[in-house]
């Protein structure tokens, strides 16, 4: 049967038939919003006050599957598609709590994929069946003080010495840089100006002599995601610590960016959905001028074409992660949808917090945390006009 005849089977995050899943998917998504609503929304105030998201809940999330959907059942995973991501993204992202939602898809989408698609059989062997049940926690670092957006103008360096790779250098914002046990990290072992060629990936270990955390950073929101700078000072790590091939780092970043981006723009609209839906709860009780604020006609069509604008780009995700699942090139897509959804869920909570009115920008409502945690939504992983750039060389 071809993919266009396949049944409707699944159901997308509104409860839509959906051609795109199956059901599995469907099994996933009810395992995904049971374990955020009994496991999750109960904690994630504390885990906001704490910084971090206690290890006991990561590795529970590995016991339930949930960081393996991706990789094979060799190693403990369930071998599913880039749809079972955005279904895992969506749903994390419709917790409220996205700093806990980010601990758990750097983890699983943005650092591990890169020990999974590069690394040798031993490293694979040695660490994934650790990376998918949560026991080994992963972090990615390719950002810098100096360079962010401009991949190729890292200045960390990775110099081959008779006893293995020296690395010597910063990196800055990096997700479960505090509490990771791996990571992977892009340095230039080529000549500083030597461009993408010269860029190759390295897997440090946590405890690396010549490795440490120089500090926690403290954030405008996902507070209970925990954020670090890391210095490498003639750190040592073993030959067999390249990632994939020496010189071929960026263009490993660049691919493991297509998932990184479809997983943040699935995040995003599950953000932007569960504002709606908590913001139409809002003015259908809170009453003004003797009527409900559902009964203004500006506040009710406002929210209409933000909703409308989230089934949009939710489609526009899904439509993408099937694409991806068969293989094809989808960067002008993905490109799109890291813009497209990364201003909506911002756009979305201006409106949220506003029709919440004083309410909203008070630190007790739910409204005012997720609209702090949106705003890097447009930022990281791919700024708005970096994504725009890119969909303009495709257009
Ligand atoms: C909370 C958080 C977590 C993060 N986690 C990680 C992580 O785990 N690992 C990691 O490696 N990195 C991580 N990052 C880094 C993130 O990916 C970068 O911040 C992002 O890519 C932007 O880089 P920059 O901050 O250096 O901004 P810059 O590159 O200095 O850009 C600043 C701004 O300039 C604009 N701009 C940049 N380039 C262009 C252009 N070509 N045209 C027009 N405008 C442009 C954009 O508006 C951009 O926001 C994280 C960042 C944050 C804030």
């Amino acid at each position: 049967m071809t993919a266009m005849s396949r049944p409707l089977l699944g159901t997308n995050a509104a409860g839509r038939a959906s051609a795109f899943f199956s059901e599995e998917h469907d099994i996933l998504r009810d395992q995904v919003r049971r374990f955020v609503e009994e496991e999750v929304k109960p904690h994630g105030d504390t885990w906001e006050s704490q910084g971090f998201v206690p290890r006991p809940v990561l590795r529970r999330m590995g016991e339930l599957g949930f960081f393996g959907i991706r990789y094979d059942e060799a190693y403990g995973g369930s071998a599913m598609d880039t749809l079972a991501t955005a279904v895992l993204a969506e749903e994390l992202g419709r917790s409220t709590y996205s700093g806990f939602a980010i601990t758990a898809l750097v983890h699983t989408d943005m650092a591990s994929v890169h020990l999974y698609n590069a690394g040798s059989a031993a490293q694979r062997e040695r660490w994934m069946p650790k990376v998918i049940a949560g026991e080994a926690i992963c972090a990615v670092a390719v950002t810098e003080p100096d360079a962010g957006s401009d991949v190729k103008g890292i200045r960390t360096t990775a110099r081959q010495t008779a006893g293995g790779w020296v690395l010597n250098g910063t990196k800055m914002f990096i997700t479960n840089g505090v509490h990771a046990d791996l990571y992977c990290v892009a340095a230039k072992s080529g000549p500083l100006d030597g461009g993408s060629k010269a860029v190759t990936m390295f897997l440090v270990e946590k405890g690396t002599p010549g490795f440490r955390v120089s500090r926690a950073l403290d954030k405008h929101g996902w507070r209970s995601s925990d954020t670090a700078e890391l210095v490498f000072e003639d750190c040592l790590v073993p030959h067999d610590a390249i990632l994939g091939e020496e010189g071929r780092g960026f263009y490993a970043i660049m691919r493991n960016f297509q998932n990184e981006r479809i997983v943040i723009g699935a995040m995003a609209i599950g953000e932007a959905q569960a504002a709606l839906d908590l913001t139409l709860a809002y003015v259908k009780t809170r009453r003004a001028f003797g009527a409900p604020l559902w009964d203004k006609q500006a506040i009710r069509q406002r929210l209409a074409m933000r909703a409308a604008e989230v089934e949009a780009g939710r489609q526009l995700v899904y439509a993408t992660a099937w694409r991806d699942a068969q293989g094809q090139d989808v960067t002008r897509e993905v490109s799109m949808l890291k813009a497209y959804c990364g201003e909506l869920v911002n756009a979305v909570m201006y409106d949220c917090l506003q029709f919440h009115g004083g309410m909203g920008f008070m630190r007790e409502s739910t409204i005012e945390r997720m609209s702090r945690d949106a705003r890097v939504q447009a930022i990281g992983g791919g700024a708005t006009e970096v994504m725009l750039e890119e969909v303009a060389k495709r257009i």
